[in-house]
């Protein structure tokens, strides 16, 4: 009998990981037609700036549609990276993120807008290249981008990265570090780098009303980042009392669902004048 528990827990194990697979296998195929197709869109989340309550960048969210389910960036993005497909992806997007940053601003929208670069994108050894000829063909001024890394980016081939990064601070584009606090926070590696910005994880914010330590963590990133000359971003404000507090914290800005959705471009130009009308 114990033997047959185990053959059949074996199997059992085996049929999990092979369906695991496949819907991967699937997805990636999927994934590749619909870059093929043009078949992705993007949303644009605003960033308010606390003390003026103006609405000042916007970061670009990837949504994939398959057969009228939503499949969130969570689970597509680690697909796309792994496969490779993130470079022809994530090439659209940068494109389609610094147009659409153009046309707000020939409608006097002025924004910082945010893209997220994964590692294997940032690794590319034309990368610095890519964003220079990305901003020229759009006409955005490289002060309008923002390119969001991740602190394993930073992490990885330290003495290519930072001269990477010089460069592409040369062209004038802003650098920031995305979920911030949950990676290899090492302090002296922030000074080395020439970033602009910390964008708090959403995770410290989220629990920031019932718990003392992630209050106590968004304090301390809060005055690490003023310490060494860095603006700070919290992510995931999702009501009043998480707003308030970043406030007393005197964080430069937020964005989350309170403030807005990641919206359509459509969308987010009425969001935007709406809230101008308000200001
Ligand atoms: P991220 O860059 O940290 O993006 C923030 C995520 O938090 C987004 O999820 C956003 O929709 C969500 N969010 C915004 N406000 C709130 C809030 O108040 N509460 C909560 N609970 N969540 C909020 P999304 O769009 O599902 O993206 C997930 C992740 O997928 C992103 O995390 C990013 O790592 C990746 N991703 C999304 N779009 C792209 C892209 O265009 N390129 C790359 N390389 N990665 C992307
Ligand atoms: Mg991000
Ligand atoms: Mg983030
Ligand atoms: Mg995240």
């Amino acid at each position: 009998q114990a033997i047959n528990i185990e053959h059949s827990s074996l199997v059992y194990y085996s049929y999990e990981l092979g369906d695991k697979l496949s819907r991967q296998i699937q997805l990636i195929d999927a994934l590749k037609l619909s870059i093929q197709n043009n078949k992705l869109n993007l949303h644009y989340q605003p960033q308010l700036h606390l003390n003026s309550k103006k609405i000042i960048g916007a970061e670009t969210l990837c949504r994939w549609t398959l057969e009228n389910k939503s499949i969130s960036p969570a689970e597509f993005i680690p697909l796309a990276e792994q496969s490779g497909l993130i470079i022809p992806l994530g090439n659209w997007i940068l494109k389609t993120a610094c147009l659409q940053a153009k046309n707000w601003l020939d409608q006097d929208i002025n924004l910082v807008i945010a893209v997220n670069i994964s590692p294997r994108q940032f690794s590319q050894p034309n990368f610095v290249n890519l964003v220079k000829d990305t901003l020229k063909q759009s006409q955005l001024p490289a002060k309008n981008l923002e390119l969001e890394i991740t602190e394993g980016v930073l992490m990885h081939q330290e003495t290519d990265t930072i001269s990477m990064l010089e460069q592409l601070k040369q062209l004038g584009v802003q650098l920031s570090i995305d979920d911030f606090g949950t990676g290899y926070s090492s302090l002296s590696y922030l000074k080395k780098f020439p970033v602009d910005k910390l964008k708090i994880d959403q995770s410290f914010i989220l629990d920031s009303h019932q718990s003392k330590e992630d209050r106590d963590i968004v304090q301390t990133i809060v005055s690490l980042g003023k310490n060494l000359g860095l603006s700070l971003i919290a992510e995931g404000v999702e009501n009043q009392q998480h707003q308030d507090f970043l406030m007393k914290m005197d964080c430069d800005e937020i964005q989350g669902y309170f403030f807005s959705r990641p919206l359509p471009a459509k969308q987010f130009t009425h969001f935007y004048n709406q809230h101008l009308g308000k200001v």
